[in-house]
């Protein structure tokens, strides 16, 4: 297996490391430190426990500027979001499954002449598999409900971004989590395909592709794995004409732009009310333009770079598509020109905002996940028309109706097929709340108190009294 990959900034191009890749031969030490580390970690209590993740996220906090310039550094992504969004709701994690922790508990069932109860045990070594797009607070959301709940974790990040989780890994230690209990393995796909292979891991959770989901779920069958996938979106955001236009555009933006929009429930499909679909579309491009894409580690910056070459030229590509089959491109679509000063910038994955209108829903920019900042807007007439077409997707991850009309909003989400829904308002994940998705976009929830299901197994005991 080859020995070593390269890390490439994606804002300027420039190798920032080589990174070792793990050997099989050392994935399977891992293992046999993780079998230690159950040992130890299944038998502490969830107070103990919870002392170690809150110890952890003082650290993460107490680091917080060094965190978040290694993410920017990794992504792309503007250093601003990285201070307000990834470091602080990585930290946030922990601390909420700290306080969870000690109150994972079963159930006492009385029955005649004898009782049951249940016992939520941990489920062994998880494999946790991260994506590019927040690989700190994917590490994070992975493996605080894990180690929470008893379980050991190996986690793979991905090959785009491997720095932030080693730190993960060194804070945990730090704070006293026995050895083997969190441990990082370095790869790629072959890297992932041997974890999801291996007999020894009882669970595996990943953060990723539709078709990685689906190559995860068949090796997984070999010793039938609990498996959790967090995968792709299309997710439509819904505007009535009975809500305050400007707002209405902000929102569109927070759920098309924000991190260069690789975010996997972003609202995609813009369907606007016709009666103001003119107006709104002139307030959006008004706000579009003042949008500063740029130096990542700007304060300033609200748009830094996509993650790879690879990947800008998929997202042009599909810019290019979208001309094609007919849709009129309203803003942006090139990569943005830089001035002397920046010429560094030009080898970097920029791509300015980019919007589309006249758009139907079976062109492949409306259909198909970029995983970059296009937006589709869509119009349409009436409630029942929006939900089929909103629903008219093999994914099912987020949705948003924005509306004063709340009794309107309700009824719409209750005929959504997705996991996670906002009325008036978009992609606000705090940890407290369950994330995740319906049909193609995956199954098992993050955060909340759902994860903890994840990530245990319900043990029943009957008891005989006579
Ligand atoms: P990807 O599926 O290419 O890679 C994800 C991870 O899986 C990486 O660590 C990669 O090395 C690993 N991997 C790839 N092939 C594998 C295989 N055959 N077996 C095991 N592991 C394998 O996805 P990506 O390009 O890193 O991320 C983008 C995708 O992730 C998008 O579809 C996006 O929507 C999705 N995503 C979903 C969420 C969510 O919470 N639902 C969050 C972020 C990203």
């Amino acid at each position: 297996m080859q020995k070593t990959f390269s890390n490439y900034s994606p804002s300027t191009g420039k190798k920032i490391c080589d990174v070792e890749i793990t050997q099989n031969y050392e994935i399977e030490s891992a293992i046999q430190k993780a079998k230690i580390g159950f040992k130890i970690w299944k038998n502490r209590s969830g107070f103990e426990r919870a002392k170690i993740l809150s110890k952890a996220a003082q650290i993460i906090r107490s680091r917080y500027h060094e965190l978040a310039q290694l993410e920017v550094i990794d992504t792309g992504k503007p250093i601003k979001e990285a201070l307000e969004t990834d470091i602080p709701s990585s930290a946030d994690v922990l601390e909420y499954y700290a306080g969870v922790a000690p109150t994972i508990r079963g159930d006492y069932i009385q029955l005649e002449k004898s009782f049951a109860y249940t016992r939520r045990e941990p489920i062994g070594i998880c494999a946790g598999i991260g994506a590019w797009n927040y690989p700190f607070q994917i590490a994070c959301w992975k493996s605080a409900p894990a180690l929470a709940s008893g379980n050991v974790m190996l986690f793979k990040p991905s090959e785009l971004t491997p720095m932030s989780a080693s730190r993960l890994a060194e804070i945990y230690l730090e704070a006293g989590i026995p050895e083997g209990v969190f441990q990082v393995i370095q790869g790629g796909k072959e890297v992932g395909e041997y974890l999801s292979l291996h007999p020894e891991i009882n669970k595996i959770s990943l953060t990723g592709s539709y078709a990685t989901g689906k190559k995860i779920m068949e090796n997984a069958a070999h010793n039938l794995k609990q498996v959790s996938l967090e995968l792709g979106g299309k997710s439509p955001l819904i505007i009535f004409d009975d809500y305050d236009i400007e707002k209405a555009a902000d929102i569109a933006i927070l759920a098309n732009f924000y991190t260069q929009g690789e975010v996997c429930s972003n609202g995609t499909r813009v369907f606007v009310h016709h009666k103001i679909k003119n107006k709104f579309i002139e307030c959006l491009l008004n706000k579009v333009s003042k949008i500063k894409i740029g130096d990542p580690f700007d304060h300033s910056t609200q748009m830094g770079s996509l993650i790879s070459r690879d990947h800008l030229h998929k997202v042009m590509s599909y810019i290019e598509k979208g001309i094609q089959e007919g849709a009129k491109l309203i803003y942006g679509g090139k990569q943005p020109e830089w001035s002397p000063s920046e010429s560094h910038f030009s080898n970097g994955n920029f791509i300015q905002p980019t919007i589309f209108t006249d758009c139907h829903d079976e062109m492949t920019i409306v259909k198909e996940e970029i995983f970059g900042p296009v937006m589709s807007i869509l119009d349409f007439k009436d409630e029942r028309e929006v939900i089929e077409r909103a629903n008219h997707t093999k994914y099912g991850l987020g949705a948003g109706v924005i509306t004063n009309d709340l009794t309107r909003a309700h009824r719409i989400i209750e005929n959504l097929q997705a996991g996670m829904c906002w009325i008036n308002n978009y992609n606000i994940s705090p940890v407290e709340i369950p994330f995740g998705g319906f049909k193609a976009s995956g199954f098992g929830k993050e955060n909340g108190l759902a994860a903890i299901e994840n990530y245990t197994q319900l043990k029943t005991v009957y008891v005989q009294m006579e």
